[in-house]
């Protein structure tokens, strides 16, 4: 794969902001499809200790790669800021994702003061699990309701060549127990299913976790980014993932929590609990997609696949009052028309498109 010649956060200029009506907008916010802005996910930190090689392949992000300074990250009192002011648009619930979130020192801190700003917040986080076991009880003392491990495979082998950082499987496993212990409960583990990479393992993995109460989603490879060298023909479509499950395990639809959930439920027949196909790639819910994304330099990203997004930074640290960034909010909400899955050719998917890594997934 080419590597690129700068930094792919460089590549990118910021969209332009609208003119700032210094006022916030009257009424329920809804895009130009009727949504909501009912989720926010912000990355804290675009470095990871792992490589993963569908989201941060190791020819791209090598040691010289150049990963943003510390200054142009948020600080923790301008994300607790922005979230606030996201609260006032009827942002419901918030994920903290990254890169690898664990890695950002004192997330802990940055929970609880979440916590404190936004009561009644459905607060999360996603990590590799890695630093899970350390971190777990820190978290819940601080206010996460839960967390999302990312798991690809049970198998020793499969799981280091696609964390590509040489790290086992039992350390992720330790990190999950911890984090159920501490209450951080239900945990969600992510499968990214690769043809011909993990796609045996699926059914072990639903194996293991069937009973415990943890709940597997297994999730199609999508083409985010520019990096990963998608094809069509490594996705394993989610029906075929719960047609082999099936096959050992029989599963039922079940009715989801609420409008807008991104995995499909399925519950095992016999009781052993559920799991959730997230079928991005053969079964688009972009006309229920209520998230933005606040990249790790402050961009406000109004779709996964977005190549650009609109530097809220620069806003905030140029002195804007809260009314003015909430305006500028919704008026980016209300012209915001994305529907990239339902939209998807080869064509798109060769497209440069901001990494999974800097905007979190
Ligand atoms: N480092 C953390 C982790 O791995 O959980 C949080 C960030 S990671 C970008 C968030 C989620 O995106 C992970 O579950 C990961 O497996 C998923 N992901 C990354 N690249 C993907 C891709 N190309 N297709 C599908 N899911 C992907
Ligand atoms: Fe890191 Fe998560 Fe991307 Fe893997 S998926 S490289 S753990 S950010
Ligand atoms: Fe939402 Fe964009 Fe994904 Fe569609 S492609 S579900 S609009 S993030």
């Amino acid at each position: 794969m080419a590597k690129p010649v700068i930094a792919l956060h460089e590549l990118r200029a910021a969209l332009p902001i609208p003119p700032l009506s210094g006022a916030a907008p009257a009424g329920p916010l809804a895009d130009l499809r009727g949504r909501a802005l009912r989720d926010l996910r912000i990355s804290v930190t675009d470095r990871c200790n792992f490589r993963c090689t569908y989201c941060m392949p190791k020819d791209v992000f090598d040691a010289d790669y150049p990963f943003l300074p510390h200054e142009a990250l948020l600080t923790f009192e301008e994300i607790v800021r922005m979230a606030r002011i996201f609260r006032g648009l009827g942002m419901e619930k918030v994920r903290l994702t990254g890169g690898e979130p664990l890695l950002r020192r004192g997330i802990d801190r940055l929970v609880a003061m979440l916590r404190e700003a936004l009561p009644g917040v459905d607060l999360t986080l996603t990590t590799n699990g890695s630093a899970l076991k350390a971190q777990a009880k820190a978290l819940a003392a601080a206010g996460l309701d839960r967390v999302t491990v990312s798991l690809d495979s049970l198998d020793e082998a499969t799981f280091r060549a696609m964390n590509d950082a040489d790290f086992p499987v039992g350390k992720v496993l330790e990190g999950i127990d911890a984090a159920a212990a501490a209450g951080l409960a239900p945990v969600k583990v992510n499968m990214v299913v690769k043809r011909g990479v993990n796609d045996g393992q699926v059914v072990d993995m639903a194996r293991h976790f069937r009973g415990t109460g943890h709940i597997v989603r297994f999730i199609e490879f999508m083409d985010v980014g520019s990096t990963n060298g998608w094809r069509m023909d490594d996705v394993i479509p989610s029906a075929e993932v719960v047609r082999r499950i099936s096959e050992h395990f029989p599963l039922e639809a079940a009715e989801a929590h609420y409008g807008g959930e991104v995995a499909q439920r399925w519950r095992y027949g016999d009781g052993a609990g559920e799991i959730g196909v997230i079928s991005s790639v053969t079964r688009a819910f972009c006309a229920s997609c209520t998230r933005a994304r606040l990249s790790t330099d402050g961009q406000l990203y109004t779709c996964l696949f977005a190549q650009r997004g609109y530097d809220l930074k620069q806003l905030l640290r140029a002195g804007a009052a809260d009314e003015a960034i909430a305006g500028a909010i919704g008026a980016i909400w209300q012209r915001r028309d994305d529907r990239y899955s339902e939209i998807r050719t080869a064509e798109t998917a060769r497209g440069r498109k901001v990494e999974m890594s800097f905007i979190g997934g």
